[in-house]
């Protein structure tokens, strides 16, 4: 389901891809998978010459046999014997080769969009700034700091009952969790995306299908997600993100041009070990280790796909706008795209008590990354012999993750009092519909 031959013939397209992108991937992979792909062929062309010979044999057994020619159908019961034991390992060694094959092009990463930048992060292109004009930075709007001040988020407990980077969202951060996911949720389904609720669980072989493998590039690479252990399942984790199992529920799938786009948005919890993490990133909950995230998944014809990623580029735009925040929408350069990415823009959002612009959301157009991994097709309606089935196009995107919009809201809308003392927390008016009532606190 691979396309080796286009990694064969565009060898060094795919070897330059890969170094812009700092793949994970020996020096030699590409020619590596070439070369397996080679093997391959030839043991394909050896079986089956094989195979022919063997159903030729059992053809002249037939005959002898009709003939009564007992001599002329022991000679070919012989030779048919013979080649059987000769199949037998070729078989065995096709497939080995196969999983060979198909182990080493698995890690291989998308193409890349022409237009993508070349290099680090810093090499970013902003596409478009949007809300008010960022406010001056100030350590006072720290979000630890609010938090602490109004009860908002218990990081004790976390480390206590989990370890640190988890904790509790409690008082009105519980509440506006529930609110920043309803009022994101009812703008995606008011443009025609469907609710799904995901399992938080998946089986490894999907995630790594997805284009996330399970160990990074460190030395000695380190797992990114949870695992969970258990003797009688497939082997099982936490997902690090709902584009997993939304992407999952596609899997093995065949469908008509006609009925793409399927839009869905999903609420799940994502899990992130970010093993390595350290510095300011892991302050308050900047970098935590599980949060609520609402995410769009849509799968479309390879023509829609670009125009697919604008749609939602703008559904996102809408939502951080609702939002009254300052933020800019930025085109990802090759070292920051996922493995399944071909293009990736990230939304940032300006956090004055961080001093500086934080991922807010992430936009990904993996083509047919994913659905080749997964067997995601159409085909079209066209009248045989001209129909075909092509692999689909898939796209994920953030619609909201939860604490880092709740770290934006806080150091954006703080109130101070002509002493400068913290008096409370201006929330957007967007989130009123989606707010539960009865909470007696006037912080907000
Ligand atoms: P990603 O799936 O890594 O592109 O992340 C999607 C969004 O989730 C990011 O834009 C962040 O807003 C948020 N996010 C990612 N990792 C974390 C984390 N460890 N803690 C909190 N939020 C995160």
């Amino acid at each position: 389901r691979l396309d080796y031959r286009n990694v064969s013939e565009n060898m060094v397209y795919k070897s330059t891809n890969a170094l812009n992108r700092k793949a994970p991937l020996p020096l030699d992979a590409i020619q590596s998978v070439a070369r397996a792909h080679t093997e391959l062929k030839n043991l394909m062309s050896a079986l089956n010459s094989k195979r022919n010979a063997r159903s030729a044999v059992g053809e002249r057994i037939r005959r002898s046999a009709e003939a009564n020619d007992q001599e002329a159908k022991e000679a070919a019961m012989a030779e048919a014997l013979k080649l059987k034991e000769e199949i037998a390992p070729l078989e065995a060694a096709l497939i080995v080769a196969e999983d060979n094959l198909l182990s080493l092009a698995l890690a291989i990463p998308n193409d890349t969009h022409p237009s993508s930048p070349l290099g680090p992060e810093s090499a970013a292109v902003t596409l478009s700034t949007h809300g008010p004009e960022p406010i001056p930075a100030s350590p006072e709007r720290d979000h630890v700091a609010i938090a602490r001040k109004f009860d908002l988020v218990d990081f004790e407990s976390g480390a206590t009952v989990t370890g640190s980077s988890w904790y509790y969202l409690q008082n009105e951060a519980a509440l506006l969790e529930l609110a920043l996911t309803n009022y994101a949720l009812s703008i995606a389904i008011k443009h025609g995306w469907t609710p799904v609720t995901t399992p938080d669980v998946v089986r490894s072989e999907i995630s790594s299908r997805c284009g996330f493998q399970p160990r990074d590039n460190s030395d000695p690479p380190v797992s990114q997600v949870y695992h969970i252990h258990s003797a009688k399942s497939p082997e099982l984790i936490l997902s690090a993100t709902s584009e997993i199992p939304l992407a999952g529920m596609f899997a093995n799938k065949l469908f008509t041009d006609k009925a793409l786009p399927l839009k869905v948005v999903g609420l799940g919890r994502a899990f992130r070990a970010e093993a390595g993490a350290r510095g300011r990133d892991t302050h308050g909950l900047y970098r935590v280790h599980q949060f609520t995230k609402v995410e769009l998944f849509a799968v479309t014809t390879q023509e829609e796909s670009e125009k697919m990623m604008e749609e939602m580029k703008s559904l996102q735009t809408t939502i951080l706008n609702g939002l009254g925040l300052s933020f800019r929408v930025l085109d990802m350069p090759t070292e920051e795209l996922g493995a399944s990415a071909y293009r990736k823009y990230d939304m940032e959002a300006w956090m004055p008590g961080r001093g500086s612009w934080g991922e807010v959301s992430s936009l990904s157009n993996c083509t047919d990354y994913q659905s080749r991994r997964l067997h995601i097709r159409y085909k079209n309606n066209a009248p045989a012999p001209t129909t075909t089935t092509t692999f689909a196009h898939t796209l994920n995107g953030t619609a909201a993750a939860i604490p880092r919009l709740i770290i934006a809201l806080l150091e954006n809308g703080a109130k101070f009092d002509e002493l400068g003392e913290l008096v409370g927390i201006t929330l957007p008016e967007v989130l009123r519909p989606f707010w539960i009532g009865g909470n007696e606190r006037t912080i907000i």
